[in-house]
């Protein structure tokens, strides 16, 4: 009997330690993450007035390390924890209101160990009501930007420990910003802060809001630090283009695994072929703005790949909408992580994904935008970015105005150009 208690008391101090926590807070969802050194049994209850949620988890134990438990964010006010007498801990969450919670265990993924997410959903953002498309006069066209990865998901590292999740949001930003002073353009992002967003809540994001395109921006890494150069990827219906697009899918949509929700969850089979079914209209839409981004692209930064690839990004499954994902440049490259850094460089790739995207609606524009109702009056893209091969004379001519008029409103006294240089075009 003695012995049995003896070894019954060893095999319950087995216990799992709670390493850390972590809180991230979006727009629609905070989430508390639980860094653990092993998958643990948990429990899960709500509490009112004041609201709670309580996690219970046996057998565990809060880790030395956590004397300090993190400050609130989002909806989680304070988070509080205590190890309880029968090998039982205690995390409990003060909301600032009630929130229905959900709480998955994740397994290890990139630099992350086992983990209990619990995600609470912020009731009012999901009503926010969908923006309602103007059947006539000239509404905005709308463009989606969606800076890749973002709270606990950093993407992928450069060799000087830059973080992906940051100079994505940097462009993303700039990009924004060049698109609202765009006439008859209004830029709305996925997310504007560091948070985590699964792939799915991003292209939902963009269909909620009435996108016209949907671009996700990263930078990302290879095995290779030498890879070097700028890509555009869109969607295929049939599979990626070559190993190396197939690969960088697959990297891209880790990312959902990262943050804990897996993509091939099988109820989801059927949706997604009825969703490729669907996207073949816009592949070819996404295609073509994919060429002119890339042209562009092509000023500023070596390109990785002279063409748009294809491959099977979750990210891009927006039927519908036309959606392009841009490699802005690779990371792990010394050289390309130095400059993705820069904010002047940031700014020249900002330049460059506005020029494309402008080229290509003003060559098709949807029914019913200004841009339709304006381009032929409206002055030729405000700015554009100096390829190879570009002349003064040449962009004068694709842009219907004169070599002065270029001269005078940048300031040149003579023809010479670089390349990556950026020319305001002026108005017509
Ligand atoms: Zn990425």
């Amino acid at each position: 009997m003695l012995l049995a208690t003896l070894f019954l008391a060893t095999v319950a101090r087995a216990e799992v330690l709670v390493q850390d926590v972590r809180l991230w807070a979006g727009p629609n969802a905070t989430r508390v993450v639980l860094d653990l050194s092993a998958p643990v049994g948990h429990k899960l209850f709500t509490l009112d007035h004041p609201a709670r949620v309580v996690v219970d988890l046996k057998p565990a134990r809060l880790g030395a390390g956590l004397g300090q438990m993190p400050g609130g964010t989002g909806l989680v006010q304070a988070v509080r924890g205590a190890n309880k007498a029968d090998g039982e801990a205690r995390i409990v969450l003060d909301l600032a209101s009630s929130a229905k919670p959900r709480s998955f265990l994740v397994r290890p993924e990139g630099r992350y160990g086992h983990r209990l997410i619990i995600e609470l959903d912020n009731q009012q953002s999901q009503l926010r009501t969908p923006v309602v498309r103007a059947n006539e006069g000239e509404r905005d066209l709308v463009i989606a930007i969606d800076p890749g990865h973002g709270g606990e998901d950093p993407g992928a590292i450069g060799p000087r420990g830059t973080y992906e999740k940051d100079v994505v949001l940097a462009v993303s930003r700039k990009l924004a910003e060049r698109i609202n002073r765009e006439p008859g353009m209004r830029a709305v992002m996925t997310r504007e802060g560091d948070y985590f967003l699964s792939l799915r809540q991003r292209v939902e994001r963009a269909r909620l809001l009435g996108a016209d395109l949907f671009v996700s921006v990263h930078a990302d890494a290879f095995k290779n630090p030498k890879a070097h150069g700028s890509s555009v990827y869109v969607l295929s219906s049939k599979g990626a283009t070559d190993e190396a697009a197939r690969w960088l899918a697959a990297r891209e949509n880790a990312a959902d695994l990262v943050g804990g929700v897996s993509l091939d969850d099988k109820d989801d089979l059927l949706a997604s072929v009825l969703l490729d079914l669907s996207q073949n209209a816009s592949i070819g839409a996404s295609l073509e703005v994919g060429e002119f981004v890339l042209e562009r692209l092509g000023a500023v930064n070596r390109l990785h790949k002279a063409s748009v690839q294809q491959a099977g990004f979750a990210v891009l499954k927006a039927p519908d909408i036309p959606s392009i994902l841009v490699e802005t440049a690779f990371i792990s490259n010394h050289d390309e992580e130095k400059r993705l850094r820069d904010k002047r460089y940031q700014e020249q790739l900002a330049a460059a994904l506005v020029s494309g995207i402008r080229e290509y609606f003003y060559r098709n524009p949807p029914p019913g935008t200004w841009v339709a109702h304006n381009r032929q009056r409206a002055p030729g893209p405000r700015e554009v970015v100096i390829a190879r091969g570009d002349t003064l004379s040449a962009i004068a001519t694709r842009y219907n105005t004169s070599v002065p008029a270029l001269r005078r409103h940048n300031g040149l006294r003579g023809d010479n150009i670089r390349v990556g240089q950026v020319l305001t075009i002026p108005g017509g």
